[in-house]
């Protein structure tokens, strides 16, 4: 694949993708929270393929087994059905805390549950990362500048979020999960990494997600209307799952202990990106506007100087590339489900 190492596995053959071979020394035991979820697969199999034990712990909210199940059965891999908000045992080397439903209509399902998987789930991943001396990197997210009155978004810009909006329980819980990250780094000396995470996608969304990437992909191929949210003038700027995933491992190797953002500063108005999904999937669909949703950011953008100068981290995969991967792995789901 030219974007990526997505990979095909076919589970009636039951064969591994093959792994490198680490020495006692480097081979590190990873846990990583969330591991079932579109950005906690892809993680996955890049540390898998990298030749380290993995442990994906998930409830299944969001994610699902699928996106794992070309490993389950190697001796380097375990699946473990958990709720993060329930403390857990293991023996850790590094902890990648995933765990937290990213889409708004997920999120916005049972706010007091995102606020307790944010806020207790993080305290309980943290705990773990103390009593066994792990580091810890916390996937926090570009929704901590809220509605943002700078652009674009630097890491020293502290936000504008509504403390009681429906986008709420997401952006103040993550807004927690990185105090309480720093907390327990200067408290108790833990070793603490923070990405902030701009919009994402790539195959492995769950279908029902809800995302403007997946959802425009998915209406165009089924040859229903694209919805736009409000005239469609707000912007986001979208970054391949691939280059998140190198940026994730590469700010857990560095020594950078401040946030850093993750993203693909490429920015697009939703009413342009629909244009492009229309035209490249299928020109035959409509745009229609529906009503804007409420404390919808209207523009986003990284400025992603931190992670080039000081992880060598830039995005690697154009958009329209990611774009291409993605509308063939919506193609094969959507012939699965008919
Ligand atoms: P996702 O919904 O696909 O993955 C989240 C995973 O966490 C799912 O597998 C879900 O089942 C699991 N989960 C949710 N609540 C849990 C709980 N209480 N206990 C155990 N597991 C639980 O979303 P994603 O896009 O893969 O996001 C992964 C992480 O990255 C999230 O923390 C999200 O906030 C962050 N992030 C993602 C984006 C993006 O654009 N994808 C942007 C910013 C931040
Ligand atoms: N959006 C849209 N149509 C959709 C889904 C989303 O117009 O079907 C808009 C949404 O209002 C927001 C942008 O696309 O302005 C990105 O939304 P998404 O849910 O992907 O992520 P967000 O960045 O808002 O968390």
């Amino acid at each position: 694949s030219p974007a990526g190492d997505v990979i095909d596995y076919d589970v009636n053959t039951r064969t591994f993708p093959s792994v490198r071979m680490l020495s006692h020394r480097e081979k590190k035991r990873i846990l990583v929270t969330g591991g079932a979820g579109f950005v906690g697969s892809h993680l996955v199999d890049r540390l898998m393929l990298m030749g380290h034990d993995v442990i994906a712990m998930d409830n299944f909210y969001t994610g699902c087994k699928k996106n794992v199940e070309h490993w389950l059965g190697h001796p380097n891999f375990e699946l473990i059905r958990h709720d993060v908000i329930e403390p857990m045992m293991a023996e850790v080397d590094e902890i990648y805390h995933l765990a937290c439903p990213a889409s708004p209509p997920h999120y916005q399902n049972n706010p007091i549950k995102t606020v307790k998987t944010s806020v207790v789930g993080t305290i309980n991943m943290l705990g773990l990362a103390k009593r066994t001396k792990a580091r810890f990197l916390l996937t926090s997210t570009s929704e901590v500048y809220g509605d943002p009155l700078e652009h674009p978004q630097k890491e020293s810009y502290w936000g504008n979020v509504n403390p009681i909006g429906p986008r709420a329980c997401y952006d103040e819980g993550k807004r927690v999960a990185e105090t309480l990250a720093y907390a327990y780094a200067q408290q108790e000396g833990i070793q603490v990494r923070v990405a902030r995470i701009f919009n994402t996608f790539g195959p492995r969304m769950n279908e029902n997600d809800g995302r403007v990437v997946s959802n425009f992909i998915i209406q165009a191929l089924k040859g229903e209307d694209l919805t736009v949210y409000g005239e469609g003038e707000q912007t986001r700027s979208f970054q391949y799952v691939h280059d998140l995933v190198d940026g994730l491992i590469e700010l857990m190797q560095s020594d950078v202990k401040e946030p850093v953002n993750l993203g693909n500063p490429d920015e697009y108005s939703i009413a342009d990106f629909a244009e492009i999904i229309r035209s490249t999937v299928n020109q035959s669909v409509n745009i229609i506007n529906l009503p804007s949703t409420t404390d919808d950011p209207q523009r986003r953008r990284p400025d992603i100087t931190r992670a080039k100068e000081w992880l060598g981290w830039t995005p690697k995969i154009a958009v329209m590339q990611g774009i291409e991967e993605t509308i063939e792995y919506f193609s094969k789901v959507i012939l699965e489900l008919d």
